[in-house]
């Protein structure tokens, strides 16, 4: 999401006169678009504000302009210009579209000021009324992948989570802006398109014809009406919002990719009560029976924390067991880490670090077998790849399978940002390489495929379906 808002605000200021640099030293204006779902985001922010070239150091109205936006402006607002004068704007993630004004306004007030530091900062961390999204330029977008937001904000309040505070409501974006954009970005040589949103399943757009439509229902239009659209996927999304139609459009829609990340977070149903999830392990079994009844191809992807409050090691216990029931081709595992202000910072039974450790190791000790069994499981087998960018050796292109892995190809420039069926010849920890099928330029299947990463080329005795 981060990504996609930064690349509005450049999209925003080049009208201005503003391009990016290759370093903020040459900088007339640096802006830092925060996150804050990271344990110490804010005192990352304030170390980096630090490293701005000296004269900044100094004072407001003075050397490059600073903005701090996203996530940790909306969450610290005042408080960051308490601690670092130097900064100029503060703008929340919702107000980004008012950057333009602000950065003029400060312009302006360098030109007339001759004390830097005597005029305030300008600030604006508010949840407006008006549609951020009707104020942005229309997006630019490089290569065959693209983000389109069509979500943001949540109203799930789980108790770890900054994000309702941050961001706000939920709130979905017209069915028609969304398809506009969508035709944009595959008019500029988008192929594959992520939707995204902080709760991207919740999504209820509103339709020409007044109706609400779900997320299956916007998917299986954008796979319809936008001609060259080849992939689809959606990401975050909430157990709770996966309804019959969505689950249905995974069996359905050719374009929607046999990948999904859903969220569980844990395994124990005492902690998900804790964390307010409004669903239970079994609620989450039962969904992912559904969904690969649906798409028997699907691979799944997950978010674990270790050692939220209350967790004990029979919870733990129920996690890891979870893990190894349904098997993950991907996770974003953490260690559970307070965030001021939400309900389980303030529980009284936080667990150690040291306990928490402990746990993160297990987890993804397990996550690692997993990611790795899916892997091996590709070999030897063909897919469609899609090409998206140069690989670090010469004349090899990275491109990703319908699961979303990673696959190394000795293939020419030319098939850069186009699809092309791939055998998978060798297996690495992090990626696969492979090599073209039917092209006379193609290294055989005997050659070496280079990995960023050492190989593993072990056939697992258990292969899930990949
Ligand atoms: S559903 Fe996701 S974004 Fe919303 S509160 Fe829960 S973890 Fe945060």
């Amino acid at each position: 999401m981060n990504v996609y808002d930064s690349a509005r605000m450049a999209e925003l200021l080049a009208p201005l006169g503003y391009e990016a640099s290759d370093s903020p030293d040459n900088a007339d204006l640096v802006l830092f678009n925060t996150c804050h779902i990271r344990e110490n985001a804010s005192e990352k922010l304030y170390s980096e504000l630090g490293r701005i070239k000296p004269a900044k150091a100094e004072a407001r109205n003075h050397g490059p302009m600073v903005v701090v936006a996203g996530c940790v402006a909306q969450a610290a607002g005042e408080e960051i210009f308490r601690r670092a004068p130097q900064v100029d704007i503060i703008l929340g993630p919702q107000t980004y579209h008012r950057l333009p004004e602000l950065v003029s306004a400060s312009e302006r007030t360098r030109m007339t000021t001759s004390r830097p530091s005597k005029t305030p900062g300008m600030i604006d961390i508010a949840f407006p009324d008006e549609p951020k999204f009707d104020a942005l330029p229309a997006p630019k977008n490089e290569g065959p992948t693209a983000f389109l937001s069509i979500q943001e904000g949540c109203d799930k309040f789980c108790a770890f989570c900054v994000v309702p505070y941050t961001r706000g409501a939920e709130f979905s974006r017209p069915v028609a802006s969304v398809l506009a954009e969508a035709k944009l970005l595959v008019a500029q040589g988008a192929k594959d398109i992520m939707l995204l949103g902080q709760n991207v399943n919740a999504y209820h757009g509103e339709a020409q014809t007044g109706q609400e439509w779900g997320l299956g229902r916007l998917i299986r239009a954008l796979a319809d009406d936008v001609e060259g659209l080849e992939r689809i996927r959606y990401t975050t999304s909430h157990p709770r919002d996966m309804d019959e139609d969505l689950i249905a459009a995974h069996g359905e829609v050719p374009a929607l990719m046999p990948f999904l990340h859903l969220p569980v977070q844990s395994g124990d149903d005492g902690v998900l009560k804790a964390m307010n999830r409004g669903h239970s392990r079994d609620d989450y079994r039962l969904l992912v029976e559904k969904l690969r009844k649906a798409c028997p191809d699907l691979v799944l992807s997950s978010d674990f924390i270790a050692g939220h409050p209350g967790e004990n090691d029979r919870a733990h216990e129920n996690t890891l067991k979870l893990i190894a029931d349904i098997g993950f081709a991907q996770a974003f595992s953490f260690k559970y880490s307070p965030r001021p202000g939400t309900p389980a910072a303030a529980h009284d039974d936080q667990i150690p670090e040291e306990t928490k450790n402990k746990r993160l190791f297990e987890i993804q000790a397990l996550l690692k077998d997993q990611q790795a069994a899916h892997y091996a499981a590709c070999l030897g087998k063909s897919y469609p790849v899609l090409f998206e960018r140069k690989g670090r050796y010469e004349g090899q292109l990275i491109g990703r399978t319908p699961h979303y892995f990673p696959v190394h190809v000795s293939a020419a420039e030319s098939l850069m940002g186009q699809s092309a069926m791939v055998q998978i010849a060798s297996v690495g920890t992090a990626s696969l390489g492979g090599v073209l099928q039917h092209d006379p330029q193609s290294t055989s299947p005997t050659d070496p495929v280079h990995f960023d990463s050492p190989l593993a080329t072990e056939t697992l005795q258990e292969r899930p379906s990949c």
